[in-house]
């Protein structure tokens, strides 16, 4: 499939992505978008030239400020939105080719948070990550807990604070105990930290009392989104005995403002690793159900370049999305489209591909130096952390784009504009 639009070759936007976003212009009103190379095309005003007569019957779910009611639309008709747009981008004597107005440079817009997000799991899904976390935060011996290998352990995070990709991220204060003192003490944090994750964004409703099985996971699965789950390792260390994580982690996660959707990383779908031991039977699964999308964080310290410090995959995933899914609704918990569940940090098997600086760094103990010159353990003010991922083959690279944030602190309100 070629375009005649002029898509940059390396694109993470080849017309073989089309992901959905929202987006604002000058005159602050929503509309529902899609990108194609280095433009935004924008999904309402296309509506409104009659493109998706026969399709979409109520054209008003373009111009909300989330991609919600959109999305309830269900797969037949999203996909089918998709498939309508990478035609008339294929044809040459498509009408679409007669309005260049309703392509809009990326520089020209403001893309937010794409979906009202009602809940946000996060899961702990690689093996390689909770084991590193259990050598440091417990036994070396026993890094993995007795249950971890039997199900996708997970929590209940916060959605209020899930923010996109360009939010300026507070240092938070908190409470940390310091190795060898009596009592804690309330500080900002000094061990804060990234979490490489990818997130996916839940496309049907399921109702209370019901279990979705592996082979119907992917039919509530609308798409994904690169996330940071931001961390504050000195809090969380303190704190999450026994109910596991809470202001360590509910202070910001960021995530990238395109969904990429399940269909375009369909030719991406490998194998994960063999699990063992044999998982129940609700979480047996059929198929390939893990993907290869390649991912890399950077930190770029004010004013100097950035330092890849990091390259993983999300194939690496033990437990993959179905399973997440079918595990959380197996005692008859409800999903909503909005929600967002998230992978857990993505570490490969070596330090080139752990998915936190707890782990690259190991805790402290081997600091990487940027191009700042000076030696990094964890995040400092005015630190830039930009994830991005992509899969790509031979054919085709349909990426995510990046999600980026600064850490600012209150003494330096003035960078939350760099
Ligand atoms: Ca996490």
């Amino acid at each position: 499939m070629n375009s005649w639009f002029p898509i940059p070759s390396n694109s993470d936007f080849s017309i073989h992505n089309i992901p959905f976003g929202i987006g604002t212009i000058a005159d602050g009103r929503h509309f529902a978008c899609t990108r194609i190379g280095d433009h935004v095309l924008n999904l309402s005003a296309l509506a409104s030239t009659g493109f998706f007569k026969g399709l979409v019957s109520d054209e008003s779910v373009f111009d909300k400020p989330v991609l919600n009611d959109f999305i309830q639309l269900g797969k037949p008709v999203t996909n089918e939105v998709r498939q309508r747009i990478q035609n008339a981008l294929s044809d040459d004597h498509s009408p679409l080719r007669q309005m260049p107005q309703l392509f809009i440079p990326l520089d020209d817009v403001v893309m937010h948070l794409p979906v009202h997000i009602g809940d946000y799991t996060d899961f702990y899904s690689s093996i390689e990550h909770a084991t590193n976390v259990g050598k440091m935060f417990r036994d070396p011996e026993n890094a993995l807990l007795p249950n971890w290998r039997h199900l996708p352990v997970g929590y209940h995070g916060r959605a209020s604070s899930i923010v996109v990709s360009g939010t300026p991220i507070h240092r938070p204060s908190g409470q940390v105990k310091p190795k060898d003192a009596e009592s804690p003490v309330f500080i900002p944090t000094q061990r804060l930290d990234f979490e490489l994750e990818i997130g996916f964004i839940i496309g049907k409703d399921s109702y209370l009392g019901s279990s979705i099985t592996t082979a119907e996971a992917e039919e509530y699965i609308f798409g994904l989104v690169l996330f940071n789950d931001w961390s504050a390792r000195d809090i969380q260390a303190w704190e999450y005995v026994p109910l596991g994580p809470f202001l360590a982690k509910n202070f910001a996660s960021s995530m990238s403002p395109w969904i990429v959707t399940l269909e375009a990383l369909n030719d991406f779908r490998v194998s994960g690793v063999t699990q063992e031991p044999k998982v129940l039977p609700y979480l047996e699964f059929d198929g390939k159900r893990n993907y290869n999308v390649s991912l890399e964080v950077a930190i770029t310290p004010i004013g100097h370049e950035e330092a890849i410090v990091t390259k993983s995959n999300f194939k690496y995933m033990y437990w993959n999305m179905c399973q997440q899914l079918a595990h959380h609704t197996s005692n008859g918990c409800n999903v909503c489209v909005g929600d967002l569940m998230a992978s857990g940090t993505i570490s490969g098997h070596d330090k080139g591909s752990f998915g936190s600086m707890l782990e690259i760094c190991w805790g402290g103990k081997n600091p990487i130096t940027l191009s700042d010159g000076k030696l990094r353990s964890f995040i400092e003010d005015g630190d830039r952390v930009t994830i991005r991922g992509w899969a790509e083959n031979q054919e085709k690279r349909i990426g995510f784009g990046e999600v980026y944030n600064r850490i600012i602190n209150e003494t330096w309100p003035g960078l939350a504009a760099q």
